[in-house]
């Protein structure tokens, strides 16, 4: 039987969808050419806390909120697609859960948030207060310009969600954080903690794992669109970065990684929508 007080968190990466944008948008050295991004998500089995979800991709919610105008503008620009088998409850249903103990939103860009609404249920939402407080700002197209079209929008603000302003920092600092204000210890235990990941789109966060079966894991969501980035020092252009965030806190966070990634080489970084990263066999 398994003992469960001390068995480590297992992670798993879940695809679900992606959209085709020219590279150029997401690296600075890269090509004009389209390519496929993956809607990156992770499925934390954690022996004391259940199953755990951060972010939830694209869903049905996503092409609804879509569908008209402004807001098909957001498809236009990245064509975004969804197989049926890529779907956020088909792909639970392969781990054999229906509902999920928790689910953590990083930010509430369209393509991070959308898939919870394909859920049968409404399981506990996680997410900063900040970047919920933010949807009560601006009017339609501020919102689209945003990444969160309005449908969706209202869709979100119906939400009850628990947010991680509201945890305990953690106990210690694990070694290389020292740099990212504001760490939060969402259990308690120090086995999952927030990490606020500032720059992109609006009270942005990641999830630090110092422990799970294979080894310390980061996913930091859209703090950097693909290792290949971190490694060449290769930002996204200035477009990208001020059209969803603030330029110097996206390049503060993008140098803290970076200097992460070499004080502690044993830490797996995870980008949220980074085709290295994320298999490309479902879609
Ligand atoms: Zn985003």
């Amino acid at each position: 039987m398994r003992d469960l007080a001390n068995a480590l968190p297992e992670l798993f990466l879940l695809q679900i969808g992606h959209c085709r944008a020219p590279e150029i948008l997401s690296r600075r050295k890269g090509r004009l050419r389209p390519v496929d991004f993956p809607a990156g998500a992770a499925l934390i089995l954690h022996p004391r806390h259940g199953a755990i979800l951060f972010d939830t991709g694209y869903g049905r919610a996503f092409f609804e909120a879509t569908a008209g105008f402004p807001e098909r503008l957001y498809r236009w620009m990245t064509p975004a697609t969804l197989p049926e088998a890529a779907r956020l409850p088909q792909q639970l249903a392969r781990f054999g859960i229906d509902t999920p103990d928790l689910v953590i939103l990083s930010h509430l860009h369209a393509d991070h948030v959308a898939g919870y609404f394909d859920l049968t249920t409404a399981p506990t939402v996680l997410t900063s207060r900040e970047a919920f407080e933010a949807l009560d700002r601006g009017g339609r197209l501020a919102t689209l310009k945003a990444g969160c079209p309005e449908p969706l929008r209202q869709r979100l603000k119906a939400l009850r969600p628990s947010f991680i302003e509201n945890c305990a920092p953690p106990d210690l600092i694990p070694e290389g954080f020292a740099d990212f204000a504001g760490l939060r210890d969402i259990f308690g235990d120090g086995s999952v903690l927030a990490v606020p990941l500032p720059g992109h789109g609006i009270g942005q966060f990641g999830l630090f794992l110092p422990e799970t079966s294979t080894g310390p894991q980061f996913l930091i969501a859209d703090a950097a669109w693909s290792l290949r980035a971190l490694r060449e020092n290769a930002p996204p252009p200035n477009m990208s970065v001020m059209s969803l965030g603030n330029k110097g806190n996206y390049l503060k966070t993008f140098l803290n990684l970076r200097m992460l990634s070499c004080v502690r080489s044993d830490i797996r970084l995870l980008p949220s929508h980074c085709a290295e990263t994320f298999s490309p066999t479902l879609c």
